[in-house]
């Protein structure tokens, strides 16, 4: 049997008690040694025997899980945050179904969400944004026409922009290109949940500066969009003269 595990964004307890489960488990655990933070593996039982995938490749990956099965042995596949998110899980999970591997996939706490938690944000706020774009700027992979950084600027959403800290000044320009007012409030987080997470608010028009300024490349999330401003309207939740299933307006 194959767990794929979200190891969450950074600080070891952001893991799931179902994942933490599977590692203690685990005899084999193959995790994404450039992200996963490496105190969870202390959580393995001994003998588990550990395979770091930032060193391997697909084949590889395959190859380990298939010694392991053969064996019968439990297999983790240990990724950062959560799994469904740029974690190039889908090809893992397609050789499995033709290898007839059975699998299951406990979720993580992305780093989208440690990044609002370490901005003190709401992605969603009333009359500010409803939706949250989840994106990343083209680089050495692909990104879809349909989908260019000028293309979603146009909705003038909450934005949190993944694998992009290189490609700072490009992002301003397609992000102005498509709609943002420069002085737009960015923030760029760094390492969210970890014990040197760094949190630098600037606007959209500032942002490889604040970058360089603060020696960030990498390991960091673009959050862009006006819920990073003060003024919004209260939500109608827990608005006293609005009904809901689970509560009658007092007025
Ligand atoms: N599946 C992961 C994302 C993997 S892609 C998730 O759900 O978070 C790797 C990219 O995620 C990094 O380049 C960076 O943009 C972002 N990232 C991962 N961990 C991060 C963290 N703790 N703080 C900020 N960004 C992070």
């Amino acid at each position: 049997m194959i767990h794929f595990v979200g190891a969450g964004c950074g600080a070891p307890d952001l893991i799931t008690l179902r994942g933490k489960k599977h590692i203690e488990n685990a005899d084999v655990i193959i995790y994404a040694g450039s992200l996963v933070n490496k105190e969870l593996l202390d959580y393995a039982k001994k003998g588990c025997a550990f395979y770091d995938s930032a060193k391997m490749t697909l084949e590889e990956i395959i190859g380990v899980i298939k010694a392991a099965e053969k064996k019968g042995l439990a297999t983790v596949r240990l990724h950062t945050g959560d799994p469904s998110l740029y974690g190039a899980i889908g090809e893992q999970m397609r050789e499995l179904e033709r290898l007839g591997f059975e699998y299951d996939i406990t979720p993580g706490v992305s780093s989208f969400s440690g990044a609002a938690a370490a901005l003190k944000a709401e992605y969603t706020l009333p009359d500010v944004s409803q939706t949250v774009i989840i994106t990343r700027a083209a680089g050495r992979t692909d990104v879809p026409d349909s989908e260019s950084l000028r293309a979603l600027a146009s909705h003038g959403a909450t934005m949190v922009l993944f694998l992009s800290t290189g490609l700072l000044e490009k992002v301003s320009a397609d992000l102005v290109a498509g709609g943002y007012d420069a002085d737009t409030p960015a923030a760029i987080v760094y390492k969210a949940s970890w014990k040197d997470e760094k949190v630098c608010r600037c606007t959209v028009g500032t942002l490889k500066e604040t970058a360089e300024t603060n020696g960030i490349t990498k390991t960091a999330l673009i959050t862009v969009g006006d819920f990073l401003k003060s003024s919004f309207s209260r939500s109608k939740l827990y608005d006293p003269g609005f009904s809901t299933e689970f509560r009658k307006a007092s007025k």
